[in-house]
């Protein structure tokens, strides 16, 4: 016989006892004062009763508890202490279980927010059910606030608007969205459950970036390119057709080589930003004397210029055994850039300062220095993208690729220095290349 039946034959039999034993004194009572039978009946009568009454108590004080059972168990006398806990022990087991349940969806909502995409899931009317912190951040929502609100009333994109009405989410869609600036999001859907929708977003702003900036690139040497090949093949066709003196012969060949020149430089730039682009940091242990490089440059620019303008090279006596770190070959065309672009870009006559000085903090800055034609201010942020030039023309005309300053950009980057410019239109302009204390020493 398990508990259960024990105790309800345990509380039938103390009834039975208690009923019988009032009935008893009853009619023992009864028998003086002339009533026996009655008085019997009713005595055990309300013997039962009273220990009905005592249980249905007792039965109360569990019931209190249970509608609070995070207050102390209740003293309850025998059976019913048991029953207090064993109800205990399930209440217990059951929360327990929620709290098992709830760190392992807590689990998995941490490597879901781990993600850098965001989540947002939606019920099956396109309300949001949850946002993760990617999520929100992507589309500017509010955890909490948003929560139950219509997707759309939210992410109002016509591209989204359209993909989620159109219903086919096989493939990803690609929404603009401003938040400081623009930014791209790739959006997929994937409905699972009872058409329910979870909504993946990802931020692609980079990627796109770099698709503009490589179709933008690939546009731009195309049309280098094809200009001088469309003057190279109108000269071609001249010569096979006409018949030329010697000197329009030597012209036409002078003008041919110009553009092959130009031609080439834009290959070598090309191939220079490949190189450097392509190849890891320079590694710090290998030294080159500022001096011999300044000489370099110096010889460079006189070649260039021609004598057409004063040049001088500056550095005090004591940094004659400076040395810089890094390589050679890409502080020679970072430098020989700077000194290349005064040249062409400043009348004849003018004076074009080289100078190397050393800072108190021990860092070192090259800085070249004209008096030439100058950059309006709007143009300075600009300079060191690929092929910006403030005068296409002018720079072509001099053999410049546009190139020039985001090999610069490039090579001062990989070296942890800084390219600083400053210019006034009509006066002149200060290129600065800042080399960190680190890649500078005394040899
Ligand atoms: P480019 O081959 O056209 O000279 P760069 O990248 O070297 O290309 O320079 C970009 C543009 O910056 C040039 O086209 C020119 O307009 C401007 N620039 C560069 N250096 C100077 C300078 N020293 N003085 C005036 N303008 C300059």
């Amino acid at each position: 016989m398990d508990s259960s039946n024990s105790w309800l034959l345990s509380r039938v039999l103390v009834r039975l006892v208690a009923g019988a034993l009032g009935g008893v004194v009853g009619y023992w009572l009864g028998l003086h004062l002339g009533y026996p039978v009655a008085l019997g009946i009713a005595l055990g009568a309300a013997s039962v009763l009273a220990l009905s009454i005592s249980d249905t108590l007792k039965g109360h004080q569990l019931l209190d508890w249970l509608r609070n059972p995070e207050d102390p168990l209740p003293q309850l006398p025998g059976i019913w202490a048991e029953v207090a806990h064993r109800v205990q022990r399930v209440l217990h087991l059951r929360d327990d279980a929620i709290a098992h349940e709830r760190a392992r969806l807590d689990e998995f909502l941490s490597a879901i927010e781990a993600s850098p995409h965001g989540v947002l899931l939606l019920d099956a009317t396109d309300h949001i059910t949850w946002v993760s912190a990617a999520a929100a951040d992507h589309f500017g929502l509010d955890r909490q606030r948003d929560l139950q609100q219509r997707v759309t009333n939210l992410i109002r994109q016509p591209a989204f608007v359209q993909y989620l009405a159109a219903g086919d989410f096989r493939e990803p869609v690609k929404v603009p969205v401003s938040r400081g600036g623009q930014t791209w999001l790739q959006l997929h859907l994937q409905v699972y459950g009872d058409g329910l929708k979870l909504l993946q977003s990802q931020d692609i702003t980079e990627r796109e970036r770099a698709d503009t900036m490589r179709r933008d690139f690939v546009a731009n040497v195309s049309h280098e390119i094809r200009t001088p090949l469309t003057v190279l093949n109108g000269f071609i066709e001249t010569l096979g057709a006409l018949p030329l003196t010697e000197v329009e012969r030597k012209r036409v060949i002078g003008l041919m080589a110009q553009q092959a020149e130009r031609m080439q430089g834009l290959v070598a730039d090309l191939l220079t930003l490949a190189q450097i682009e392509g190849s890891p940091r320079p590694a710090s242990g290998r030294w080159v004397r500022v001096a011999a490089l300044l000489q370099r440059i110096e010889t460079d620019a006189r070649g260039l210029s021609r004598e057409r303008h004063p040049i001088t090279v500056l550095f005090e006596p004591s940094e004659q055994a400076t040395e810089v770190s890094g390589i050679e070959s890409e502080w020679l065309s970072a430098m020989g850039n700077l000194v290349s672009n005064a040249v062409r870009y400043t009348p004849a006559g003018q004076p074009i300062e080289v100078r190397w000085a050393r800072l108190p903090d021990g860092a070192g800055e090259f800085s070249v220095r004209d008096h030439g034609i100058g950059i309006d201010a709007e143009h300075i942020p600009r300079l060191t993208e690929r092929f910006y030039r403030v005068d296409g023309s002018r720079s072509r005309d001099t053999g410049g690729t546009g190139l020039g300053l985001s090999i610069v950009k490039h090579v001062v980057q990989r070296h942890g220095g800084e390219l600083k410019i400053t210019s006034e239109k009509g006066k002149g302009s200060v290129f600065t290349l800042h080399v960190p204390a680190v890649r500078v020493r005394r040899a």
